[in-house]
């Protein structure tokens, strides 16, 4: 760490966040990246056999210019998403398409097209400068930033920002992302850091969470009320995990999905009565590579015996080509099947019987606006919707944290320390956390 760097850092952590503003920038500090070199290193192996712990590494890279409208923010901690898997694995595509792109867009973003990929789509820190033309944001604030990065130039994205042809989600489709001692963000990415939280619990609900919110809350998304069923897959996982709190908070009826035991107590701990162990059950909606109907109906009886007759009104999904046949047939009459994802397969298959002739739709949903996600981070701060962090990693073990998510070893969100020294800093309302800290550690350790 460059001698800069760690003034910022002490700077922080003994709370004299005013003095960053006239400390300098570094010119350049250590991100973790994936190598435009190495986008061929997994040709020919299995998506199974591909290593993030191979591509992912720390770098010291160049702190980017700072534009109009733009941050620099000190990252405390950061967390891993399933994005970082994909970009990390050159899967669907390498993330330098993404890049290249954008860099040709305009003068103001070329500096995103370089011969590496700063990842990462999650940060708590502090802003270090803003660029011309911010007045919302200040050296000192403490924030989180969502990953929503838009231009707004063109008409179609000024009624829902996630319509704006120039939408990317940030460290993924563009550079300088929070896997990082520092990262460059656009103001309107920014939000007030929940202050009963750690740098680590700050940090690791952003990109999920947010994601949760529009999916199943959100009038853009399946728009919960209360007394819905709604079926959650991965309901201990980084998206699920939120998930299953919104269906609780909002009156809903969760039906959890998970893989073992452990997560079915998670599930109840978290609230929830009815859970399905996919893993016990022995569902196999594919056999030989053919769906398999009598496994969706097998299904479809499991929920009505567990809710004493209802089906399910809203569907949560995004383990995608393996349970999508089963998640279009469990679904009552009318009711929606909301999509983010297909992590198992993007080529879907369904019986489209079920769906046209009971009136049911498909929603696809993607992140969240900017509103969406304010309101989201606010359930955070207020305590209402718990972080689900389960286990911490320093920054120059990504490439481990990383394998941890794409193997599915974690439960919840596994975090990242970047400039914070260790766990457990940065908490200033004792009170509230005081309130809510069994929900808080609900998923350390597991
Ligand atoms: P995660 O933390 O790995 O959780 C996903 C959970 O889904 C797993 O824990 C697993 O739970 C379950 N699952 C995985 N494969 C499954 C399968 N074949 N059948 C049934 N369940 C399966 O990942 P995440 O952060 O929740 O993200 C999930 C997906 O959503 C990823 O593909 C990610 O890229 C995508 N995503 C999209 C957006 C967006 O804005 N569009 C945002 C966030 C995430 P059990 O083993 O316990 O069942």
């Amino acid at each position: 760490m460059s001698q800069h760097m760690d003034e910022i850092r002490s700077a922080i952590v003994s709370d004299n966040l005013s003095a960053v503003a006239d400390l300098p920038v570094p010119d350049t500090y250590e991100g973790m990246v994936v190598r435009k070199e190495d986008v061929g290193m997994f040709d020919g192996l299995q998506t199974r056999d591909k290593d993030p712990r191979k591509s992912l590494r720390l770098q010291e890279v160049d702190t980017p210019e700072l534009g109009p409208g733009e941050a620099i923010v000190a990252v405390m901690a950061s967390a891993i998403n399933y994005n970082t898997v994909w970009t990390s694995i050159f899967e669907p595509l390498s993330t330098f398409g993404f890049l290249e792109r954008y860099g040709r867009s305009s003068p103001l973003a070329r500096k995103h097209d370089r011969p590496y990929h700063v990842v990462g789509s999650d940060l708590a820190g502090v802003v270090l400068r803003v660029g011309p033309g911010v007045t919302k944001w200040a050296p000192g604030d403490e924030v989180v930033a969502h990953c929503l990065s838009v231009e707004l130039e063109d008409a179609q994205g000024h009624d829902d920002t996630m319509m704006d042809p120039q939408q990317r989600i940030w460290g993924f489709e563009t550079n300088f992302g929070g896997l990082a001692e520092l990262a460059l963000v656009k103001a309107n990415q920014l939000m007030p850091r929940p202050l009963h939280l750690t740098w680590e619990e700050a940090a690791c609900p952003g990109l999920v969470n947010c994601t949760a919110y529009r999916q199943l809350v959100s009038h853009h998304g399946a728009g919960m009320k209360q007394g819905d069923v709604v079926l959650i897959w991965g309901a201990t996982g980084g998206l699920g995990s939120y998930a299953t709190q919104y269906a609780l908070n909002g009156g809903a009826t969760p039906i959890c999905v998970v893989s073992s035991p452990d997560k079915a107590q998670l599930c109840h701990d978290m609230g929830a009565e009815f859970v399905i162990d996919r893993k016990a059950e022995g569902y196999r909606f594919w056999k030989d590579g053919e769906q398999q109907p009598g496994e969706w109906k097998r299904l479809g009886t499991k929920i009505r015996e567990l809710t004493g007759g209802d089906d399910v009104d809203i569907v949560f999904e995004h383990p995608g080509r393996e349970t999508f046949g089963a998640s279009v047939y469990v679904t009552k009459r009318g009711g929606t099947i909301a999509t983010c994802a297909s992590t198992s397969g993007f080529m879907h298959e369904y019986d489209n019987r079920y769906l046209w002739m009971t009136l049911k739709r498909i929603v696809g949903s993607h992140f969240a606006n900017y509103k969406e996600s304010w309101e989201a981070n606010r359930l955070i701060a207020k305590g209402a919707i718990a972080p689900t962090l389960s286990r911490v990693y320093p920054l120059a073990e990504t490439g481990q944290a990383t394998y941890d998510v794409s193997r599915n070893l974690h439960q919840g969100k596994v975090g990242v320390l970047c400039l914070a020294p260790e766990e457990g800093l940065g908490v200033r309302d004792a009170p509230l956390r005081a309130r809510h800290l069994d929900a808080i550690n609900r998923f350390r350790g597991r």
